[in-house]
């Protein structure tokens, strides 16, 4: 099984991801925009996610619908640029789940270490979204999805908004299994493990500690 990349391209996204990623945007401006591109994107990646029949009743007649269950999607931000993506999934999915996990860069290696990690329970029954604004090196998103299966979640997936080859081939290859989310993939990763052109840092630029 080889996991599927899906870009989305949607003008409104593309739109405001390029936005984001002049340099001269203000940490405002861009925290507006990725929740909005997260509420945008979240409409596409729960495309299939399971409904079920309700009756209801209209102001004239009662009828079948069709409900999500909210409760069973599990949202995952990778602390700590995620929760920035998480504001627009829960924008539009209030119901769901969060969990947590919390993972740093070390700078030297470029390898996650895990320094936080809770996630709802009923793992089994939930469909889990794991969100991560750059697809970088992949290291932080393979250790956390390694993480997060050991919960058995009924399903994963992951979110990015800014992804590049080198991501994409590592988190593949670790997890064949796991569709991949993206609104750019972009030309390649620096010597110090940032995306070429990419936004710079993105957790900097969420909460201004540039
Ligand atoms: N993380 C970021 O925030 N930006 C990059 O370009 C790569 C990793």
């Amino acid at each position: 099984m080889t996991a599927t990349v899906t870009v989305c391209d949607h003008p409104l996204v593309q739109h405001k991801l390029t936005l984001m990623r002049r340099k001269d945007t203000s940490t405002g401006a861009f925290r507006r925009l990725l929740g909005e591109i997260g509420a945008l994107m979240a409409y596409e990646v729960t495309r299939d996610i399971p409904t079920h029949e309700v009756t209801i009743e209209t102001p004239l007649q009662t009828m079948q619908g069709r409900q999500i269950d909210g409760k069973k999607l599990v949202f995952v931000p990778i602390l700590r640029a995620g929760t920035g993506l998480m504001d627009g999934f829960l924008s539009v999915i209030p119901g769901a789940r969060v969990g947590h996990i919390g993972l740093y860069r070390d700078h030297a290696t470029l390898q996650a270490v895990e320094y936080y990690f809770k996630m709802p329970k009923d793992m089994p029954e939930r469909d889990a979204i794991v969100l991560d604004p750059m697809l970088a090196t992949g290291n932080s998103a393979v250790a956390a999805i390694t993480r997060l299966k050991q919960t058995r979640p009924r399903s994963v997936r992951f979110v990015c908004l800014v992804a590049c080859p080198e991501g994409v081939r590592t988190l593949r290859e670790a997890h064949p299994d796991v569709p991949i989310h993206t609104a750019a993939i972009d030309r390649q990763l620096d010597q110090r493990g940032y995306i070429l052109p990419g936004l710079g840092d993105a957790g900097d630029r969420i909460f201004g500690t540039v």
